[in-house]
């Protein structure tokens, strides 16, 4: 095992070396300081390695250039919102011509039917309804599914994460309650009320959820991506849905870092169909869009819903969702990305940059592992975790930090959030290389 003492003690030039290196970032970092919340725009700008956050200058394909003069590969890519890499030249010339035939007018556009069409075709739902976040589309999902049911519960997994939807920031405490996630600040009434958080890969614990039958719908990930990843064992997808069908429980899959595994999403290319399903960040190559779909079925029921004067008050919408500016990024997005010939380029890297860390833990034998999920990839200081809790008790925020800082000193942004790595197809094979030689150095002084 690697030593505490150790770490503080290599941090300590990490950190030096880190404001040595960004003399411009730390001027902006005490300039900020004044009129920002902590001196950052959004709260996970924090989260960052290092004692004050990077400033960006600009960004292409899969590199950040900072404030500094320094350069980055960027294996963050907005936390999945630039998978499509940034400033996709396509993606940005259609944004571009858009910007001159008006941005929201509050009729629909003729690239909005052609956006609805294309994910329909990918991810086998009817009917798509759009909006401007990940964490909007799963709560109007969420009212959706309360409303067609007449059911006021909802089941999510132990430490998923789907945005800042209040229902869904828990987890399960040490006696197997349902209560706040740690950090969750807030909540509009105690959780516990609202929701019941199952370990994932656990059928047992969901059937126990689902036999209530106070409950409205199912959200999950296919995968957890947010506190890691943990794959679903052979079945358990299949018998979520099964349980969910038995008990007419509407189930929604939230497919917005899961598009990582292919063009289709993961529920398609495991062959699990949803009730309704959401996608957010990627589709509009990092303008702020999202979408959620759902079955002939729950479209209708919906239909039959929307109609009358007090439509425009209904809970879900917006007056910027599915706008003109929307449609050209999403149009474009989904014709010149998110392709399969795009992640026939990304997913090999990431099986690259799996096989180049796994072969560095292996050759010092380390009880550490690496996980993929398509053009996504993680290490792990324990054994794959199978469910939230575990995920989250393998976390060592002491050693993440400096493993971090020591890539980010060295060109390499990771995830903030955990050891995550995610490819575009304009990441290359050195990219992936110059990651696997960091580490590799990286590892050999922290065990020497
Ligand atoms: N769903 C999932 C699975 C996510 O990972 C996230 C963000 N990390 C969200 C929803 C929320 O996305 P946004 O913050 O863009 O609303």
């Amino acid at each position: 095992m690697i030593a505490e003492s150790r770490i503080t003690e290599l941090m300590a030039s990490e950190v030096k070396r880190f404001v040595k290196g960004h003399p411009e970032s730390h001027k902006m970092a005490d300039r900020s300081s004044s009129s920002l919340l902590a001196g950052v725009p959004m709260p996970w700008m924090k989260r960052w390695a290092g004692p004050f956050p990077v400033v960006a200058d600009r960004a292409e394909g899969g590199t950040i250039f900072d404030i500094d003069g320094n350069t980055y590969v960027d294996f963050c890519l907005g936390d999945t919102g630039s998978m499509t890499g940034h400033a996709n030249a396509p993606i940005s010339q259609a944004i571009s011509v858009q910007t001159q035939r008006g941005f929201t007018t509050m009729l629909p556009s003729s690239d909005i039917a052609w956006v609805a069409n294309n994910l329909s075709e990918r991810f086998g739902m009817s009917k798509w309804q759009f909006c401007l976040s990940a964490t909007d589309a799963n709560r109007f999902s969420l009212r959706i599914a309360r409303a067609l049911s007449g059911k006021s519960k909802i089941v999510v997994n132990d430490w998923c994460y789907h945005g800042t939807v209040d229902e869904t920031l828990v987890i399960l405490d040490e006696q197997g309650k349902t209560v706040s996630r740690p950090g969750a600040i807030g909540p509009q009434v105690d959780p516990g009320l609202t929701t019941i958080a199952v370990p994932f890969n656990d059928l047992e614990a969901m059937e126990k959820a689902l036999a209530g039958g106070d409950v409205a719908c199912v959200l999950m990930e296919p995968a957890l991506t947010n506190i890691g990843i943990v794959l679903p064992q052979p079945g358990y997808l299949e018998g979520v849905r099964k349980l969910t069908k038995q008990f007419g429980v509407i189930l929604i899959l939230d497919e917005t870092h899961t598009i990582c595994a292919g063009p289709q999403g993961a529920s398609r290319l495991w062959g699990i169909d949803p009730d309704m399903l959401v996608i957010g960040k990627t589709i509009g190559g990092g303008v702020p869009v999202a979408a959620y779909g759902m079955s002939a079925e729950v479209g209708s029921k919906v239909e039959s819903l929307m109609q009358g004067h007090d439509l425009d008050v209904s809970g879900i919408g917006g007056t910027l969702s599915g706008s003109a500016f929307a449609g050209a990024a999403m149009r474009a997005t989904l014709t010149h990305a998110l392709r399969q010939e795009d992640f026939d380029i990304a997913i090999p890297l990431a099986t690259r940059w799996s096989i180049g860390v796994q072969s560095i833990i292996d050759l010092h034998g380390l009880p550490w592992t690496v996980q993929q999920l398509g053009c996504r990839a993680e290490y792990w200081f324990s054994e794959h975790p199978q469910n939230g809790a575990q995920a989250a008790a393998s976390v060592n925020d002491g050693l993440e930090s400096y493993m971090h800082l020591y890539a980010l000193n060295r060109g390499i942004l990771l995830t903030p959030f955990h050891n995550m790595a995610l490819m575009t197809p304009f990441h290359s094979a050195p990219d992936v290389d110059k990651h696997t030689s960091v580490f590799a150095e990286c590892v050999s002084e922290l065990v020497s």
